[in-house]
Formats: structure tokens, C-alpha cells, sequence
């Protein structure tokens, strides 16, 4: 509050000096050399989409256990979309799936976005193995990974991929109430996502394509956006940064207290797999539903009714009206569908205390039992 105050009392309330500044911070934590803030993590996706040049008659694949966003920003570029079924462990886009789907391709995706769900990262070298083989570019979609680590790069490295896009929404592991970034080593793509997110426009005069005209002059180079994150969200975002390690162990300690709690229920437990350090931003459980005679209606109802605010992610994306509408089928993606009816995520954030967490687990086992 006392960041947003000064905000409030600069000269910029708009994109200003917190921006960059709310930039470096979040580089500083993930290693990358380049980070673009955007107002939302919907508009990173965008803005990576159209630097990397994605257009009609592209095709960008994704995962269907997502948020609908990861797979939009390819139609908002009039590109394609299609998924790629996920493991059944880890609940992350399948590479046995990726490479199967790219072997029967007729053409390459130009995009593939992996999903670090929950906050687990994906099999990033084997997805990077496959991007030079078939020959797309990889936009991770790391809106639940702020804070997570594979083979010891922090995820926003883009170690394995050209892009990491961040969202900031206040349920994500750091938030500036709407807001996002994408991440990248490579300057040129950098320096498009800064245009896209500001109507194509550039001031600098090294980039014009014309004869600078005077102190007044900018150029319109492309058609972009306005995308532009504000100085104040900046501003609570430096703050956030300050707490990310704090917020990630908190979150890391529930889970693994859920974890010790629950074992032996009729459910499978959320896993880590081998060199990946998740940012635990849901705790999903997956009901054995045979075992329990009860359906996964009743029960999240019943939890619900016992004041426990436990939720669903995700329905998979496939089976939106508006998907069915494009022409996806129910039954394409079979172990995203069938995960989806026996998953539940049950609280987890930072300030979640140990007596409420008691509560959680007596609640579901009262409901399980
Ligand atoms: C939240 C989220 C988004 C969208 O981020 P916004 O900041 O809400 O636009 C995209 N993908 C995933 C996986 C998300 O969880």
C-alpha cells in the first residue's frame, strides 16, 4: 500500500519508471534478459503470439487441461488451434502425445504453448528436443509457475522455450490485481512484444524507419495495442517480488502437509515429478471415484456446504460451446476429459493457516469416509 501510495503521488500513473523497474525485479528472479509487462497475462500470450509471427493458416497446439486463454490467443491472431492430450501423472501436456500428434502432422505447428500446470513444469527439454526436430516455437504458458524451478533454470528463463508469459491476477502466485509479462532471450522478439503492447508505436529514434522529425515525432510501425501495464499495478507488483520466495515456501509447505495428511484416502495426490520444483499454485486431487461411491458433484458439494472453498481446474477447453463450435468432439482428448471428472482443488495460498487446513482435511474425509 505504502508502494501504490508513491505511485499515486509520481508524475506517472500510467506506463512510468515502475514498469522497468517491476521488470527487473522479475527478471532478477528468473534469469531471462528480456521481460515485457503487459496488463494481463491474456496479453502476453498475444503479444508473444503475434512477435513470433503467428497468422492464418498457422496452427498453435496447447494443452486442453487449461484456462481458455492459452488457447484463444491463436484465434485472436487468426491462426488455428488444437491440443494435445495430457499425462495422467502430472496432469501437463503429454510429450508421448506431442510427439505421436507431430509424427501424423501434415505441417508443423508454428506455436506449441506447454502449460506448467498447478504450477508444475512441463517436460521442458523434451518439448525443446521436439521444437528443433519439427521446427515450432515454444511459448511457455507459466501463469502458475512464478517461483517454480526445472533441472535448476527457474521457470521465466526460457532456458528451453522463446517465450514465458506470467499473469499477475490476484489468485496467481503474485498478483498486481490484473497484469502480466513474458519473458525471452532474444531482443528482436522482445523488442516487438513492446510495440504490439503499445499500438506498434516506438519513440526511439534508432528504430525509426524515417528521418526523426523533431522531439514530438513517434512512428507506427504495426498494428498494436494498448496492453500497457500501469505504474501503480507496477508498483504492487516490485512489492510482490519481494515476497515471492516467502509466498513459493509457504504454498510449498501446505502442499506437502496435505500430502502427509491425506495419505491412504482413496485419491491420487498431486506428484512432482524428477527435476521440477513446482510453484504449487493448486493442490488438485484426484478422486477414485470407484472407491468412494460418490460423485464428484457430491462431493465438492458437500465440501462446499462445509465451508471449505474448494474448486475445479480445468474444464478442458474442448468441450466449451465455443470450441464444440469450431468442431472439437467429446472424447479427442480422453485423459484430460476423464481427469476432469474426478479432479478437485482444495484451498491452498499462502496465508492459509494450519488450523484451517485442519479443517479442510476433516471436511474431506468426513465426506470421503
Ligand atoms: C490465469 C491464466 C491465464 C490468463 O491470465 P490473465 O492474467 O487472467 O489474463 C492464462 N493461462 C493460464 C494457465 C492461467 O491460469
Amino acid at each position: 500500500m505504502e508502494e501504490v501510495r508513491r505511485a499515486m503521488l509520481s508524475d506517472w500513473l500510467t506506463q512510468g519508471p515502475k514498469v522497468p523497474e517491476f521488470e527487473g525485479a522479475v527478471l532478477d528472479f528468473c534469469w531471462a534478459r528480456y521481460a515485457v509487462a503487459v496488463n494481463s497475462g491474456t496479453s502476453a500470450l498475444h503479444v508473444a503470439c503475434l512477435a513470433l509471427g503467428l497468422g492464418s493458416g498457422d496452427s498453435l497446439w496447447t494443452s486442453p487441461n487449461t484456462f481458455v486463454a492459452s488457447a484463444n490467443c491463436a484465434l485472436y491472431c487468426g491462426a488455428q488451434v488444437d491440443f494435445v492430450d495430457i499425462d495422467p501423472i502430472t496432469y501437463n501436456m503429454s510429450v508421448e502425445q506431442l510427439e505421436f500428434k507431430l509424427k501424423k502432422a501434415l505441417k508443423s505447428p508454428k506455436i506449441v504453448v506447454p502449460v506448467h500446470f498447478a504450477g508444475q513444469p512441463c517436460d521442458m527439454e523434451a518439448i525443446r528436443w521436439l521444437a528443433d526436430k519439427y521446427g515450432f516455437f515454444v511459448v511457455e504458458d507459466a501463469c502458475h509457475a512464478l517461483g517454480a524451478v526445472y533441472k535448476d533454470s527457474p521457470t521465466g528463463s526460457c532456458f528451453y522455450s522463446d517465450v514465458t508469459i506470467f499473469s499477475f491476477h490476484p489468485v496467481k502466485i503474485i498478483t498486481t490485481g490484473e497484469g502480466g509479462m513474458a519473458t525471452t532471450n532474444q531482443p528482436e522478439i522482445s523488442r516487438k512484444m513492446q510495440l504490439f503492447r503499445s499500438h506498434g508505436i516506438t519513440r526511439q529514434e534508432q528504430e525509426m524507419e524515417r528521418q526523426d522529425e523533431g522531439a514530438w515525432f513517434y512512428e507506427q510501425q504495426m498494428l498494436g495495442y494498448n496492453y500497457r501495464m500501469t505504474d501503480i499495478q507496477a508498483a504492487i507488483g516490485v512489492s510482490q517480488v519481494k515476497r515471492l520466495n516467502e509466498f513459493v515456501e509457504k504454498r510449498r509447505a501446505i502442499a506437502e502437509r496435505y500430502s502427509e495428511m491425506l495419505d491412504g484416502l482413496p485419491l491420487q495426490l498431486p506428484c512432482e515429478a524428477p527435476g521440477r520444483s513446482s510453484a504449487w499454485h493448486l493442490y488438485v486431487i484426484r478422486l477414485d471415484l470407484k472407491q468412494i461411491a460418490k460423485t464428484r458433484k457430491a462431493i465438492f458439494d458437500a465440501m462446499r456446504r462445509l465451508g471449505v472453498g474448494v474448486n475445479v481446474h480445468y474444464i478442458p477447453v474442448h468441450l466449451q460451446p465455443f470450441y464444440q463450435k469450431l468442431g472439437f468432439r467429446k472424447g479427442a482428448f480422453p485423459e484430460a476429459e476423464s481427469y476432469y471428472e474426478e479432479a478437485l482443488s482444495l484451498p491452498i495460498y499462502p496465508d492459509l493457516t494450519l488450523e484451517q487446513q485442519s479443517t479442510v482435511v476433516r471436511a474431506l474425509k468426513e465426506t470421503l469416509l
